[in-house]
């Protein structure tokens, strides 16, 4: 306005007074008129300027958005997004028509891949799969990665149509399964996986609550797929979710028991067959539960080794286990079982080792039993730790033996001490033919000049077959049921088999000392 006030002043006088007609107008007023043109080319440069500014500021705001968006690392969504996505598709979808899919997938093993391969293949894994499965996704689909080795995906389907589900998630596990070349060879995986529908909410409708409550089922679904041995889909049941809260349970609880120390070492005899004496216990760990009862080692073992707990449960029961043996005389042995979750660590043996130093307990009467499964794992560990722990006077033992399938080239690079014959064939030995296989096994243990120890002997008639087809060490209910230490210890005293503490030879047996292991055993008195 003053531009349009001054110029108006000015300019008719400017342009007069330069056709000399007029004499020239206001110095003042002129010099105003200037001043507000510069005044207004200044102000036009500084609203270029800003407006430049918000335009760069609103596209890094509009990268920013997206960034926490995606996961990084596979280029898809993350669960904040999927969430909110997930939420809005819910709201979209007509009840009548089409329903939505939820996809939940999790890597078998990924944690193995990245240990073994290291963390850059293991990313290199993620990023693979992520492509197979996106490809896999119909229009409309969205696929998330959660975190870890944890994906999910939402996809629309005609209501009526759930196959087509069935079929892309049968894809998905083919897909997944072909080896992926990575730096430095090719890695396999699989996946499992779980799968929910919207028709299967209590009450559709938009929101982060509702996508949640789905994610949350096909979560279940993708852990039942899990317990049922990997590499598979499931759609979620109403009754998954209370099997998943008992073994959510079972987790917490075998926490907290390990803290409470409500694992106890229960011991089983074992017996040398010819001369009836006994030769060591083998220690079965049993999980005296507050709540539960005594509950056996097949439902906790598997549980611990899943979550992660393993390693320090077996060490507890083990330190316990070699301050009981202390007890004992010192020519009883002491057999504990060792899980392959365990064997996957390099230190292992050392640990072993150690603990045995701490505890003062003489290597030689220490047997490790290790099963079948373990060898298919990474035979160069096991035998390396085989060779340590031996080194140091530690028998080891083939557990399980005749289950595992095992080849016989195995067994004769692995330096074992003694097989031990599955149950299950010595049970056979009351049937007609039953005899049949446990003489191969003994004719091959004889081959490889392998003692054996025979498992599962229930009553006279087997330990009575057994004892007619070579000198072995055996046990079984036939000798009374895994007892904890108190009962071991009445039993031993009964025996005149408790530790000699005034000529002290618990302590005797010098760490590394070759063992007396001849199958008379100790004698009672
Ligand atoms: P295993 O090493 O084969 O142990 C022998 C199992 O057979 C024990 O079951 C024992 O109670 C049972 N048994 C003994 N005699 C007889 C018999 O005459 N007939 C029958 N039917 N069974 C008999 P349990 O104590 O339930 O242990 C099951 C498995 O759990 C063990 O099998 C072993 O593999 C594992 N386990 C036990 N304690 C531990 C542990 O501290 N650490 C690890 N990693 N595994 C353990
Ligand atoms: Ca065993
Ligand atoms: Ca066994």
């Amino acid at each position: 306005m003053l531009f349009v006030g001054t110029a108006s002043l000015v300019m008719p006088g400017l342009v007069r007074a330069w056709r000399g007609e007029a004499a020239p107008p206001d110095v003042v007023l002129t010099n105003a008129l200037l001043l507000n043109i510069a005044l207004i080319l200044l102000g036009w440069n500084r609203f270029k300027v800003l407006n430049a500014e918000l335009k760069a500021r609103t596209v890094s705001e509009q990268e920013a958005r997206r960034l926490a968006d995606i996961d990084h690392l596979t280029g898809c969504q993350n669960r904040r997004s999927f969430t909110a996505a997930l939420g809005q598709m819910l709201g979209q979808i007509d009840p009548c028509e089409s329903a939505l899919a939820v996809i939940a997938i999790d890597l078998d093993n990924f944690k193995q891949v990245n240990d073994l391969n290291g963390h850059q293949v293991g990313d290199e894994v993620l990023y693979a799969t992520a492509q197979r499965i996106e490809r896999l996704l119909p229009p409309g689909g969205v696929l998330a990665r959660l975190g870890g080795d944890e994906f999910i995906c939402a996809l629309p389907y005609h209501s009526r149509a759930p196959n087509r589900i069935d079929q892309i998630a049968t894809r998905m596990v083919e897909q997944v399964a072909r080896p992926v070349a990575c730096t430095g060879g090719e890695i396999d995986i699989t996946i499992s996986i779980g799968i929910a529908s919207s028709i299967q909410l209590d009450e559709t409708g938009l929101g982060t609550a509702s996508a949640q409550r789905l994610m949350h089922k096909a979560d279940i679904g993708m852990y039942h797929a899990k317990k049922q041995g990997k590499n598979r889909f499931y759609w979620f049941e109403a009754p998954m979710e209370n099997e998943l809260r008992f073994r959510n349970e079972l987790e917490s609880g075998i926490r907290k028991g390990i803290a409470a120390g409500e694992f106890k070492p229960y011991y089983e005899q074992q017996i040398d067959l010819e001369s009836g004496a006994l030769v060591g216990f083998e220690m079965l760990a049993r999980w005296e539960s507050p709540e539960m009862g005594v509950v056996g080692p097949d439902i906790f073992i598997p549980i611990a080794e899943d979550i992660g707990v393993i390693g320090e449960l077996s060490e507890k029961l083990m330190a316990q286990a070699f301050e009981d043996a202390k007890n004992w005389n010192a020519k009883l042995t002491l057999s504990v079982n060792i899980s392959p979750v365990q064997m996957r660590d390099p230190w292992f043996a050392q640990k072993l080792l150690k603990m045995l130093v701490q505890h003062n307990f003489p290597a030689n009467r220490l047997d490790v039993e290790i099963t079948e499964s373990c060898l298919h794992e990474n035979v160069g560990i096991v035998r390396s730790m085989i060779t340590s722990l031996r080194n140091q006077g530690v028998q080891i033992s083939l557990d399980d033996f005749g289950t595992g399938y095992s080849s016989l080239s195995q067994l004769r690079s692995l330096p074992f001490d003694r097989l031990k014959i599955d149950r299950g064939f010595i049970s056979d030995l009351k049937e007609e033919h039953g005899t049949e296989l446990v003489d191969a096994i003994l004719s091959m243990s004889e081959g490889l000049h392998l003692p054996v120890t025979a498992e599962g002997i229930e009553n006279e008639a087997v330990l009575e077959a057994l004892k007619c087809m070579g000198s072995m060490k055996g046990q079984g209910y036939h000798y009374g049921r895994p007892e904890p230490a108190d009962k071991v210890i009445e039993r031993l005293d009964a025996k005149g088999l408790l530790a000699n503490k005034e000529t002290g030879n618990v302590t005797k047996i010098a760490f590394g000392d070759k063992p007396d292991r001849s199958e008379g055993g100790a004698q009672a008195g």
